[in-house]
């Protein structure tokens, strides 16, 4: 069917390089293209000869637009797929928009300096995209992504109106480190070190960082901790699901994480303001970083499993309706299957789902959308059949 260009040579990057290679019908050909070349070719090795998929890999810096613009005009790619950091995204939207590439990406932008998540810069290339005849799916990853398809499947198919949303993000998985993170250290510890928020009655409420705790009894996972933190999904759904009146958004969080956590904020490790070191300008967070587990190496170390899903309560033909629609996912069987824990395959399989619908006409329409914008069914579907089968529970226990 056609040509991917994939930027990022990270944990998500190597899900979504595996994803496609299962899928050559539709990924005939593939170009990894990242900043660290080695990791690339890396990848490149490990898959020829096992795919149909032609692989090719490319160095690139995506916050250099000519960069990117060189590349896309010499491979002629009809989808970029970006799992690259958030910082990037703008950047290779422009270029995108240069060469009349179709975008995917999973988290939306944030500038480097100000820790602060909003759709306002991506949506703000809307009319451009329209004009160029191009789509952007924007946060095509698990949360945001597969949440926001699981919300839009609700409203299809079982509400007239759907008024309260929690979105529920448990991690079961232990990786027998006292502190490591999942996916990104620096993305991750930007997001949990924030103020919390949800939406009531169309207005943000903010809360402090980890101020609203609850337990809940996950499916196959057991009981666990969970935290009200922001998120990005909350900002778009609720314009997107018709209704609303709360939607919050809560994750699962162990208890020396947390203290780990709150020890490495005590001590300014978490900052992003730069200080001078040895002469040197540090940003405290890039440095934790760089001496935390690679979250791509916790694969092997992982077990347990994953639960994430969205609990929706409204009315349907005038009557109440609860629903609770989740997968769960078992980090040793992805590891098995693409060599990755399960945060980065739940990531990367709707990376790939997302590129796939775009590139197969299902969700080709020109402009910049959320993913609940599209029709649900066939991405609901296409997660059944590769890799993040569902289950759904119309008496769910409730958060309060
Ligand atoms: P990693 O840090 O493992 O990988 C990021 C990759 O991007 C690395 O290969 C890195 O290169 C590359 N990169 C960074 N800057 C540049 C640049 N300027 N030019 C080219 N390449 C660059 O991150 P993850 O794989 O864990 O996460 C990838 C994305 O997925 C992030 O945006 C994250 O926020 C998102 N995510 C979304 C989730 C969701 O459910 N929606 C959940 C988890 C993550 P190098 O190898 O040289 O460092």
């Amino acid at each position: 069917m056609g040509r991917a260009l994939i930027i990022g040579a990270g944990g998500v990057a190597g899900v979504v390089i595996h994803k496609c290679c299962q899928n050559s019908e539709v990924f005939e050909e593939i170009c990894i293209a990242s900043r660290t070349k080695s990791k690339c070719d890396k990848f490149k090795a490990e898959l020829e000869g096992k795919t149909k998929t032609k692989i090719t890999t490319a160095q690139v810096d995506a916050d250099n637009v000519p960069e990117l613009v060189a590349l896309m005009k010499e491979y002629k790619p009809d989808i970029c797929i970006n799992v690259a950091l958030p910082y990037q995204d703008l950047h290779i939207m422009d270029a995108c928009l240069e060469c009349k590439v179709d975008y995917v990406d999973t988290a939306n932008y944030e500038p480097e300096d100000t820790a602060k998540f909003e759709y306002s810069w991506q949506w703000a290339y809307r009319e451009r995209f329209e004009k160029a005849g191009i789509t952007a799916l924007l946060g095509s990853g698990f949360d945001p992504g597969v949440t926001g398809v699981f919300c839009a499947y609700a409203q299809k198919h079982y509400f007239d109106e759907i008024n309260y949303i929690d979105i529920l993000d448990c991690n079961g998985g232990d990786h027998g480190y006292p502190f490591a993170t999942n996916f990104n250290p620096e993305i991750n510890i930007r997001e949990v070190s924030a103020k919390g928020s949800y939406i009531q009655d169309g207005k943000w409420v903010e809360t402090e960082p980890m101020e609203i705790k609850r337990v809940y009894n996950f499916d196959e996972v057991g009981e666990k901790d969970m935290y009200l933190l922001h998120h990005e999904e909350l900002e778009s759904l609720a314009l997107n699901i018709k209704g609303i009146k709360r939607i919050r958004f809560f994750m699962t969080f162990g208890q020396s994480y947390l203290t780990h956590l709150k020890c490495l904020e005590n001590v300014g490790m978490t900052s992003i303001e730069p200080i001078d070191f040895e002469g040197k300008k540090i940003v405290p967070l890039q440095f934790l970083k760089a001496v935390l587990p690679d979250p791509a190496s916790l694969g092997p170390r992982t077990k347990g499993k994953t639960n994430i899903g969205c609990i929706c309560q409204g009315k349907k033909d005038g009557k109440d309706v609860k629903y609770y629609v989740y997968n769960v996912c078992d980090h040793q069987e992805c590891y098995k299957e693409v060599g990755s824990q399960a945060i980065s395959y739940t990531t990367g399989v709707p990376a790939m789902i997302g590129a796939m619908m775009v590139m197969t006409g299902k969700w080709k329409k020109p402009g910049v959308y959320n993913i609940e914008e599209f029709d649900p069914d066939p991405f609901m579907e296409a997660l059944n059949k590769l890799g993040l089968p569902w289950k759904e529970n119309f008496d769910p226990v409730l958060v309060d």
